[in-house]
């Protein structure tokens, strides 16, 4: 269980993680530098540390924070000054199994261009860059409240056999480190390999993710509040699938957190 006594102790773990990251970034970085160029891997024309996931301040100036008004329950952000509760059309028809959703940065041309080459074409030196902007918009708010375990959306084998990795695991690592919410990796998994949902209408979505996960074991989860993670949540159906997996399984609370969220 994670308590709020346990903030101080985790604040102080993190500042002497954080420390020793400081004392070793320049041979960190010197090394990488021998193996990769230190240009921004997005424009070319500027200089960018492997800290910075080789993108510099220009180019990171290009992913845009999720930011005030959006919709309460899944987080789609909505333009304009609305400051009144507004009904959600994303919301409106579908069931969603978690509380709410929220999200780091908005999927903009820019970023889901940094997480197709993350997850499709090895660029696996992104991921310190992607991580540090979930840390930074998630943390804060995941730390104000209590949170048990952090769940990443399982990949199907084939699929993660295929890539290799699973990028919802690798970039929930980082916040679960610096939170001190636990990872969970072992509590359920993908049993349908479903198509991809790019091209799917929001009916299709939830019908490709219906019945797609399973638990891994009888555990029971009583009690529990349970935050899952996904890199890219469209109408949340994927996420929402999810939740009913752990809410099925005795979880009390579930809320959604991703890195980027895309208009559906
Ligand atoms: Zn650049
Ligand atoms: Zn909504």
């Amino acid at each position: 269980m994670f308590s709020t006594q346990f903030i101080p102790a985790v604040a102080a773990a993190r500042d002497t993680c954080l420390r020793f990251f400081e004392a070793v970034r320049p041979t960190v970085e010197g090394a990488l530098g021998l193996l990769y160029p230190a240009w921004c891997q997005a424009c070319d024309s500027r200089h960018a540390l492997p800290s910075e996931g080789y993108l510099c301040s220009d180019c990171q100036r290009k992913v845009r924070f999720v930011a005030p008004p959006f919709c309460r329950r899944c987080g789609l952000p909505f333009p304009g000054a609305i400051t009144d509760s507004f009904d959600c059309e994303n919301c409106r028809d579908i069931l969603l199994h978690f509380e709410f959703a929220r999200a780091a940065s908005v999927a903009n041309p820019f970023l889901l261009d940094l997480i197709h080459r993350y997850k499709y074409r090895d660029a696996q030196w992104l991921e310190p860059y992607l991580a540090g902007v979930l840390i930074q918009r998630a943390a804060p708010v995941l730390l104000r409240t209590e949170w048990d375990l952090i769940v990443p959306v399982p990949l199907h084998p084939i699929r993660q056999r295929e890539r290799g990795f699973n990028q919802a695991e690798r970039l929930a690592e980082p916040l679960a480190r610096f939170t001190g919410i636990p990872l969970n990796t072992g509590l359920l998994r993908r049993i349908r390999r479903t198509d991809t949902q790019t091209a799917l209408s929001r009916e299709g979505r939830a019908a490709n993710v219906r019945n797609a996960f399973e638990p891994l074991s009888d555990r029971r989860l009583d009690g529990l509040a349970c935050v899952v993670f996904d890199d890219v949540l469209t109408t949340g159906a994927t996420t929402s699938a999810v939740a009913k997996v752990l809410k099925n399984s005795g979880a009390a609370r579930v809320c959604v957190w991703s890195l980027a969220r895309a208009a559906y």
